[in-house]
């Protein structure tokens, strides 16, 4: 294990049993369907290319790049685009993949904008939420696990760009924050 993780949170087996539950009601819901699949990045990365791969049904994929927390481990309020979509979502029915609900603040944007880009559904599915973090109103319609009020790094999920590659989900040690 990684040095730098205090403890284990969900092991591969664990995301993967996760992600198979989910995969199987999304594929009942948008079966008929073509959804459009969002992934947010970087963070839902891994687990976007591990759930559609589980859905195995007509799916395309865009991604797209916002920002609300720069490198620190608290959200700044503000949401900003990266890099938006390459496809038009006008007519679409879209599935938001996300890593982890904490404010919320992001998922309230995008499903806003996407709103006045005029979809035709929006639904997010989110590995994680942290029901304690929320401040504004939104919530995923498929949700893999709730976390505490802990900041959580792997499969995905960075602290200043590290740790993504990590195949669990882990706590980091409080020490490596107290470093910068
Ligand atoms: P929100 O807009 O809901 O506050 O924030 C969502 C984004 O903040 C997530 O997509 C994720 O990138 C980041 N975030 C929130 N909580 C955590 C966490 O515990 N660990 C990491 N690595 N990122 C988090
Ligand atoms: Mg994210
Ligand atoms: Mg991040």
């Amino acid at each position: 294990m990684n040095d730098d993780i205090l403890r284990v949170l969900y092991s591969k087996e664990d995301i993967d049993a996760i992600t198979a539950r989910l995969a199987d009601q999304i594929k009942a819901d948008y079966a008929g369907k073509n959804p459009l699949v969002i992934c947010i990045l970087k963070g839902a990365i891994m687990f976007m290319t591990d759930l559609v791969r589980a859905v195995d049904d007509y799916m395309e994929i865009d991604f797209m790049d916002v920002s609300s927390y720069g490198n620190a481990t608290e959200s700044s309020g503000e949401v900003k685009i990266l890099k938006d979509l390459d496809t038009s979502v006008s007519g679409r029915d879209l599935l938001i993949v996300e890593d982890i609900v904490d404010t919320g603040r992001t998922l309230f944007y995008l499903k806003k904008l996407f709103n006045t880009r005029n979809a035709r559904s929006i639904k997010i599915c989110a590995l994680m939420d942290k029901p304690e973090g929320r401040v504004v109103d939104v919530h995923a319609d498929y949700v893999g696990t709730t976390v505490p009020n802990e900041f959580v790094v792997g499969y995905g999920l960075d602290y200043a760009e590290k740790y993504r590659n990590l195949p669990y989900i882990g706590v980091l040690k409080p020490a490596v924050y107290q470093e910068e």
